[in-house]
């Protein structure tokens, strides 16, 4: 017999498994709102204009080999990832105390910096939100941290739960880390207003905690690059360390090509040279260096003014047409006369929207009408179009009636 047979079939991932359930279906109407991935208003996955032009320039320079990278990654996209979060005139670049490595997309930039403080931060603990995308947690406890929760989200006012964020931070122990959606928060779409972010901060730094930023959607809430980062910058400026994961995928649709970075931000030059040794000995024996395609297409547009100015507005398209599928699946609800308050729909922002509606619901949704969605009721706002919004207006009146 195999040396594997006493293996049980492991469960499919939570989200990813809805697609799978979804591919299984037959039906003509079937809907997948469960993966965070942009859909065009066809239902069809994008891929930016100006991402084809940077591979075409890629392409077209016949000097370009395929070496292995540094251990660090491609050395221009990890300046440009630097200024595109903290903003060109941030100090801390100005005072050349940030590091920046290329990792694997979002994902790999929360492990490769989980890995580096369980070895050298001083405390292990980290807070998540409640709730928090379902990868979080075992991103960090395979890290070497502990994991813990703070309150969140009021499923009350399927708002955010101020007063329970400061308790919780309040009385975590001094040093520990503290994991920050940067905004358009997973999976509930609720961010603080800025005025909660600066009490955030002043309490943060009161304390000693350390800020981790995860960034996954830099300009796909507001459609502004600068706006979404906000947060980041106001915990920068205020000349205090912190740590950034930023993904490409959504805001530059490379979702495949994994690249992301990560940025520690130090006290001083001196401590960030040191700190990225150190990075660089976290990553050698997990991947030895970071894939050199998608670097490069970032690097193009990030460097060009035209091209930079482009993928601008191909973004801001891509959130607007996110927002209107929210207001539209709003007014869906209100001409039905769905009984509820629905205005969370319309509040919360990027990706997702955390519907309210219970595990028996969404069931009883995929079972009926054949829409997808995780358990916790969260769908894909970037999964529908004009034309699935009464489907799912549809579904959501008769599981609500
Ligand atoms: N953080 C959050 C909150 C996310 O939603 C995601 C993507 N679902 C990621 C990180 C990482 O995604 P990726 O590794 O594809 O960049």
């Amino acid at each position: 017999g195999s040396v594997f047979a006493h293996l049980v079939q492991a469960p499919e991932d939570p989200i990813l498994g809805v697609t799978v359930a979804y591919n299984k279906d037959p039906s003509p109407v079937k809907l997948n709102l469960g993966v965070g991935a942009y859909r065009t208003e066809e239902g069809k996955p994008l891929v930016l204009n100006v991402v084809r032009k940077a591979e075409q320039q890629l392409i077209n320079d016949r000097t370009r080999i395929k070496e292995y990278l540094p251990i660090v990654g491609l050395v221009e996209f990890n300046k440009l990832s630097a200024k595109l979060i903290l903003g060109a005139d941030s100090p801390a670049i100005r005072e050349n105390r940030i590091t920046t490595v290329e990792c694997l997309s979002g994902t790999g930039s929360l492990r490769v910096g989980g890995e580096f403080l369980a070895k050298h931060y001083h405390q292990k603990t980290i807070y998540i939100t409640q709730p928090t995308w379902g990868n979080h947690p075992k991103i960090f406890t395979l890290a070497g941290l502990t994991v813990k929760t703070y309150r969140y989200y009021d499923p009350a006012t399927r708002g955010l739960n101020f007063q329970g964020l400061l308790e919780d931070l309040g009385t975590a122990p001094a040093g520990s880390i503290v994991l920050l959606h940067a905004c358009a928060h997973n999976p509930t779409g609720v961010d603080p207003t800025i005025q909660q972010w600066e009490q955030i901060r002043q309490l943060m730094r009161s304390k000693g905690l350390m800020p981790f930023f995860d960034s996954a959607y830099q300009g796909f809430a507001s459609g502004s690059l600068d706006t979404d980062a906000k947060p980041i910058r106001m915990f920068v400026a205020d000349g205090g360390e912190c740590l950034v994961a930023q993904s490409y995928a959504k805001n530059m649709g490379l979702y495949g090509e994994r690249v992301g970075a990560l940025s520690i931000v130090c006290k001083s030059a001196d401590v960030a040279g040191r700190v990225e040794s150190q990075l660089k000995l976290v990553i050698r024996p997990m991947y030895s260096s970071p894939p050199i395609h998608g670097a490069s297409i970032v690097a193009v547009i990030l460097r060009d003014k035209n091209l930079f100015n482009e993928w601008t507005l191909e973004l801001k398209a891509m959130a607007d047409r996110i927002i209107s599928m929210r207001k539209q699946l709003f007014e869906a609800l209100r001409t039905r006369g769905t009984p509820g308050d629905w205005s969370h729909i319309i509040k919360q922002i990027g990706m997702f929207t955390f519907t309210g509606l219970n595990p028996a619901q969404v069931s009883f949704m995929t079972k009926e009408y054949h829409i997808y969605m995780t358990s916790d009721g969260r769908i894909s706002m970037a999964g529908l179009s004009s034309k699935t919004v009464p489907h799912l207006a549809d579904a959501i009146h008769a599981v609500v009636t």
